[in-house]
């Protein structure tokens, strides 16, 4: 019989921090806490599930740079999303680490009244040189993506045969450097990395770094996303637990998206992101702004909104606020929860886009 998934219930921050008025609620009746940041939406990979070569090829018009939000016009929306109950911001892409200049975004956002926490996601293949300016910066942790630890695998899921050492190099220079822990993320997809699983688990055991396990999901069109190409959550665990006897784990604060288990014999911790097979709509208090300035209060929304034309028009914060606080207010997104065949084919954003 497979591990139960603990569950854990929302309940609301006690009371405004710094700078903040009254929280906002969506419609559920649940807080924004994380701001998701897109600064790029282009990338130095072309993952299989994310930015298929076919599609972001040579013809791709990623946005220009004009149309991308600047430093400043994004620490004043963050600082307007501080106001309403954010406090943590994760960087994100694309790849974030090719925008230029982003370990001084780290060091403006970090300096923010009412951030408690700024991370960035990233591919890992420029972390090894940028990580110990990032520290500098004031960024607190990073979570990095690898999903097989062959180089035969990843190379064909990132699909400009980036190696696998490189990775693992910029892993060991962010610890080194001191952006603990760190998360390592691995899509895994049936058939492409299955396989690869327990070599992850193995490899990361011990090394106070929690590995991640994310259901291969449905952001986007371009991926070709089917159903048979998950693996669910609940069979990692058990491929894991029959070799490294696993115990679920408490969520340390609501809304946390990965399920935790702990290694039996105490070598750390592992994640599973369950999103297609058990689907945490509940607990989101997430929401995404993309590299040129569009809100989405969920990862499948099918339409974003303008803040960039409310930062560049003679707006003052409070006329933002004031319009976050009605977009907040009429989020009803549960999309994990109501996926079925009549919403596949939804428009929805693509994740290098809006960043995951
Ligand atoms: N480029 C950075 C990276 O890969 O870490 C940040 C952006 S990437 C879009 C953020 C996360 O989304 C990565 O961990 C990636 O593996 C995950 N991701 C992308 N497409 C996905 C999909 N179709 N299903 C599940 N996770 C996906
Ligand atoms: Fe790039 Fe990240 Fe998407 Fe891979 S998952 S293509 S690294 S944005
Ligand atoms: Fe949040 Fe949308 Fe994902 Fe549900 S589907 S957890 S509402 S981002």
């Amino acid at each position: 019989m497979g591990i139960q998934l603990p569950v854990v219930s929302a309940p609301a921050r006690p009371s405004p921090g710094v700078g903040r008025t009254a929280d906002a609620r969506d419609t559920l009746g649940r807080p924004l806490r994380d701001l998701r940041i897109s600064v790029t939406d282009r990338c130095n990979f072309r993952c299989v599930y994310c930015m298929p070569k076919e599609l972001y090829g040579q013809g791709y018009r990623f946005l220009p740079s004009a149309e991308l939000l600047d430093f400043e016009e994004i620490v004043r929306l963050v600082r307007v999303f501080v106001r309403l109950g954010v406090h943590k911001v994760r960087l994100t892409g694309g790849e974030p680490l090719i925008r230029p200049g982003i370990e001084r975004l780290v060091q403006m956002l970090a300096g923010l009244d009412g951030v408690d926490d700024v991370t960035l996601t990233t591919n890992g293949s420029l972390l090894a040189s940028k990580a110990a300016a990032l520290q500098a910066a004031g960024l607190g942790r990073v979570t990095v993506s690898l999903d097989s630890l062959r180089d035969e695998v990843f190379g064909q899921m990132n699909d400009v045969r980036f190696p696998v050492s490189r990775v693992l190099d910029g892993i060991d220079r962010a610890a080194a450097v001191g952006l603990r822990p760190i998360k390592v993320n691995a899509v895994v997809k049936r058939g492409v990395n299955d396989a690869d699983v327990l070599d992850l688990a193995r490899h990361f055991r011990g090394t106070g770094h929690t590995l991640r396990f994310i259901e291969y999901m449905d952001v986007g069109h371009s991926n070709g996303w089917q159903l048979d190409e998950v693996v669910p959550a609940a069979e990692i665990v058990d491929r894991i637990d029959a070799i490294f006897p696993l115990e679920p784990v408490e969520a340390e604060y609501p809304g946390e998206v990965a399920t935790r288990y702990r290694y039996r014999d105490g070598a750390g911790e592992i994640g599973m992101i369950a999103s297609v097979t058990r689907p945490f709509c509940g607990d989101c208090t997430r929401a995404r702004l993309s590299a040129e300035g569009f809100l989405y209060t969920c990862l499948f929304a099918t339409e974003g909104h303008d803040l960039r034309r409310l930062v560049r028009g003679d707006k003052e914060d409070e006329v933002i606020e004031g319009a976050l606080r009605d977009i907040w207010g009429a989020r009803s997104d549960r999309y994990s929860e109501l996926r079925s065949s009549a919403t596949a084919d939804l428009p929805k954003v693509e994740m290098s886009y809006i960043g995951g």
